[in-house]
Order: structure tokens, then C-alpha cells, then sequence
């Protein structure tokens, strides 16, 4: 049989009881004849603890020191896990991603796999072991420092392996069974689906689903690698994220697939510039330099009298105060009055393949947001996606009201294992 690649999350090894039912897991695995490869994330909330600890040593801590404390964390899951799985029987070695072969460009914090040289860990396999590696960290092809690939990034780790290993599949194992209509934690009446396509997951991660890393499924999607995300705290089948959904089946997709929201967008307007050509490129230019990641942009029609305009945008928030001083910095270039900026605002979004053929998503949509009285600051749309912003405080209502409108609703709560939800 052939190889699979499992993942395992934070909340998966919390504590000594939870790594020892994962290796026992891994070691079922291995004994029903597959060879296995394993990455596993730092335990509960561990990386979260060494970030708040860093920003109460240093307001500002360099990245490379960050990286190196970061990757301390998955330090510590693998070789327990490892030593677990030994007390079974079985024999496993742990892998830093450094000695896994993960290759990094040197963006701290960010950092992108730009090769995979997997020696070690096929070599630990043909010797009938099992490798145990770290997720969430490379090393730079140039500095040779230790990277890490974003938050949440074991899942690109474990799928990026996974394709450089030819693996059969990869398999996430989280708090929750699997992918659901909307995040359970916020919406107790979301169901888990049985299989999405990886455009639809890409929307998903993109606009907030964090159960898994967006350039995860970019990888997935590029290389055809199938992902089975499901729960390590029961044996039920996930959801399988593959390319096409409807390939041997007669059923046809949902129209919808899923809601989500995030919370982690600014809303930032630049008050009275000129309606004329060249100012938006003025704007965004200077935000460019800045490396400012724009999401959604508006620009209103001009007022008659003055032939002014607002242009209004949203960015990460962490990238906020950087984004007005390079507007402030920019200003005798974009002629502008005022700039106003807004933290608390969140992204509601309904995603769906179905939405292409199926007039009146739309309607819906706004429909059953007016009807739970939230109001629409900005509007964006895909081809498979609407997005809003409304207030922050909207949002949990927001995201049942539409979750209801579409029939998403199941008959019971959707059960979440464990995890804080951090
Ligand atoms: P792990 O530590 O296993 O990587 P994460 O916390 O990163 O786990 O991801 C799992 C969490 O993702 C779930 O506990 C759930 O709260 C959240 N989540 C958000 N959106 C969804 C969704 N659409 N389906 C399932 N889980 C979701
Ligand atoms: N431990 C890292 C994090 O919490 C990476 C991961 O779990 O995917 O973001
Ligand atoms: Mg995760």
C-alpha cells in the first residue's frame, strides 16, 4: 500500500494523553501496511504563548529571533511524538523542517518553500521508520537561517511534503470533523460536507476559514494532491477536498458551499482626492512601497460641485499604521483632505461554485442581511464568492442570518472536540 502523509494540529497534541492516542493512531496506520510520513504543529496554544512571551521581552522583536523562538514550539511536539510512537513498537525518528529538506526564500515570518530535498525522511521510510517532521518551518536558501512559513503554515509543510513524496493522499487531523458550511465555533448549525472542490476552498481560506492554510490548498490544487481533512478525536470519514467533486457521481454540487468571516481587515478612506487619472495610481503606488496587502477597494462617483471623490480601501490591520503613514508621506502627490481608518470591521463572505448558473444568490444574500438589520459598508464579488464589510459586532449575526437563507442550517450543533479556537 502506498504512503500518507497525516498532519496533526495543535489542539491534536495538546498534552501526554493526546500525543500518545495520535501515535497510536500513526501506528495503526503503519500496521494496516502503509508507509507514513508525519508533521505535526506545536502543542495547544503553544505558539501563540512564545509570541505573547517575545512581545514582553521586545515591543519589536527582530524576525530572524522570532523565527528561531517560533520554531522552538514544533521542537518539542515532534520528538515526544516520536518517543510515543517508539513505546509502541514502532520505530520513528523526528525531522526540524531544516532536515526535512525544506527550502525557504528568507521572508521572516512569511517565508515561501521555494524547493523540497526530502533525502532524510525518504531514506528514514525505505528503512520501515517513521519520520516525524515539524511543520511550519524551512530554512532560507541564502542566509541558511531558520524560516517560518505564517501562522497555521503546518498544513502547507504537510502538503508540500506530501506532493514531493508522491504520497497517496494527505490527511489533516484538527478539532472538528472535518470542513464545514461555516466555522462551528461561530455557527453551532453548520454541517460538515462531504467533499469540496479546491477552488472553493481556496475562496474558503481566503476569506477566513483558517481550518486550513490557504497556499495549502494552492499546493493541493497545483499538483492534484487530495486532502482528507478529519478529526483525530474520532475515526468517522472528513472531507475530501479534491478538483472535482462530481467526478463519478451523478449528484450535483450545492450551489453554495460555505460562509466565513474575518476579522483581521482595516477599513482605511482617503477623504476628497481629484476624480482624474493618475490619482489611484498615486495612491497605490505609495501603498505598494510601503508593502501594504490591499483586499477591497471603492471608490465612490464624484460630487457634481467639486469634482472630489473618497476612495476607500481594506489591508490586514497589521499593516494599518503603515499604510496611513505612507498615505501621510504620499500626501502632496494624492491631494488629499483627510484620511479615516476603522479596526473594527469584519469580512462576511458566502461562498459557492453553483453561484456562476444560479441567478438570485445575490438577492438572497442581501436579503436575509437586511433582515437582521446589519448594515453594508463595502461590497466585493467572484466569479464564486460575495463578500461584505459590516461592523465587527455584525458579524456572528450576520453569518447565521445568511447560513439560515441558503438552508445550510443542519438539525443539531455541529461538535467541536477541543482546541481553544486561538
Ligand atoms: P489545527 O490546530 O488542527 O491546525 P485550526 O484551529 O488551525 O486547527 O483549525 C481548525 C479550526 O478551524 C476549527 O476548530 C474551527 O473552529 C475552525 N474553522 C473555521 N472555519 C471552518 C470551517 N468552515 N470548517 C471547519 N472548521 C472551521
Ligand atoms: N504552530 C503554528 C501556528 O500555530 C503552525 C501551525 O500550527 O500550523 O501557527
Ligand atoms: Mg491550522
Amino acid at each position: 500500500m502506498g504512503l500518507v502523509v497525516q498532519k496533526y494540529g495543535g489542539s491534536s497534541v495538546a498534552d501526554a494523553a493526546s500525543i500518545r492516542r495520535v501515535a497510536r493512531r500513526i501506528a495503526e496506520t503503519k500496521e494496516a501496511g502503509h508507509d507514513v510520513t508525519v508533521i505535526v504543529s506545536a502543542m495547544g496554544d503553544t505558539t501563540d504563548e512564545l509570541n505573547d512571551l517575545a512581545h514582553k521581552v521586545s515591543p519589536n522583536p527582530p524576525g530572524r529571533e522570532m523565527d528561531m523562538l517560533l520554531t522552538a514550539g514544533e521542537r518539542i511536539s515532534m520528538a515526544l511524538l516520536a518517543m510515543a510512537i517508539h513505546d509502541l513498537g514502532h520505530e520513528a525518528r523526528s525531522y526540524t523542517g531544516s532536515q526535512a529538506g525544506l527550502i525557504t526564500d528568507s521572508a521572516h515570518g512569511r517565508a515561501r518553500i521555494i524547493d523540497i530535498t526530502p533525502g532524510r525522511i525518504q531514506s528514514a521510510i525505505a528503512d520501515g521508520a517513521i519520520p516525524i517532521v515539524a511543520g511550519f518551518q524551512g530554512v532560507s536558501h541564502d542566509s541558511k537561517d531558520v524560516t517560518t512559513l505564517g501562522r497555521g503554515g503546518s498544513d502547507t509543510t504537510a502538503v508540500a511534503l506530501a506532493v514531493a513524496l508522491k504520497a497517496e493522499v494527505c490527511e489533516i487531523y484538527t478539532d472538528v470533523d472535518g470542513i464545514f458550511t461555516a466555522d462551528p465555533r461561530a455557527v453551532g448549525r453548520a454541517h460538515k460536507v462531504d467533499t469540496i472542490s479546491y477552488d472553493e476552498m481556496l475562496e474558503l481560506a481566503a476569506v477566513g476559514a483558517k481550518v486550513l492554510h490557504l497556499r495549502c490548498v494552492e499546493f493541493a490544487r497545483r499538483f492534484g494532491m487530495p486532502i482528507h481533512v478529519r478529526s483525530t478525536f474520532s475515526n468517522a470519514t472528513g472531507t475530501w477536498v479534491v478538483a472535482d467533486p462530481t467526478e463519478g457521481g451523478t449528484m450535483e454540487q450545492p450551489i453554495i458551499s460555505g460562509v466565513a468571516a474575518d476579522l483581521n481587515d482595516a477599513k482605511i478612506t482617503i477623504v476628497s482626492v481629484k476624480d482624474e487619472p493618475g490619482v489611484a495610481a498615486a495612491i497605490f503606488r505609495a501603498l505598494a512601497k510601503a508593502g501594504v496587502n490591499i483586499d477591497m477597494i471603492v471608490q465612490n462617483v464624484s460630487a457634481q460641485a467639486t469634482g472630489r471623490t473618497d476612495v476607500t480601501f481594506t489591508c490586514p490591520t497589521a499593516d494599518m499604521a503603515r499604510a496611513l503613514q505612507a498615505l501621510f508621506d504620499a500626501r502632496d502627490e494624492i491631494d488629499f483632505e483627510t484620511l479615516t481608518s476603522d479596526e473594527d470591521i469584519a469580512k462576511v463572505s458566502l461562498v459557492g461554485a453553483g453561484m456562476r448558473s444560479n441567478p438570485g444568490v445575490s438577492a438572497t444574500f442581501f436579503s436575509a442581511l437586511s433582515d437582521a438589520g446589519v448594515n453594508i459598508e463595502m461590497i466585493s464579488t467572484s466569479e464564486i464568492r460575495i463578500s461584505v464589510v459590516t461592523s465587527a459586532a455584525a458579524a456572528p449575526e450576520a453569518l447565521r442570518a445568511v447560513h439560515t437563507a441558503f438552508g445550510l442550517d443542519a438539525d443539531g450543533e455541529a461538535v467541536v472536540y477541543a482546541g481553544t479556537g486561538r
